[in-house]
């Protein structure tokens, strides 16, 4: 019973610890990256040189990215919607990201 109890006292310790270390240690993201993300064909093959398109978004909001056609299985489609939603979501001085197809 009392190593039962134990257990549970130092399970529910330990659990609300990684609760509070979770929400201080939150590394914020630009939630741009998953929009630019969603209009990737999204089958991480890596022909971008990025280990997927997870990476390869982020890659064009940080700046990184200097040719949308880096990515092969895209299409002409891919890359305007992307640069129309580059357009519409812009950095928050107010540029734009600079990217080519
Ligand atoms: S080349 Fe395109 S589809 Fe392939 S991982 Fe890179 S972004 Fe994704």
């Amino acid at each position: 019973m009392t190593a039962v109890l134990t257990l549970g006292i130092l399970g529910a310790a330990l659990g609300l610890g990684l609760a509070f270390a979770a929400d201080l240690l939150a590394v914020e993201r630009d939630p741009r990256i998953e929009g630019v993300e969603e209009l990737l064909p999204g089958i991480n093959c890596g022909a971008c040189g990025y280990p997927g398109c997870d990476a390869f978004a982020e890659g064009i909001i940080e700046g990184e990215v200097e040719h949308l056609a880096d990515c092969k299985p895209s299409t002409k489609k891919n890359y305007n919607a992307i640069l129309q939603y580059l357009k519409d979501h812009p950095n928050k001085d107010g540029s734009i990201i600079n990217v080519k197809i």
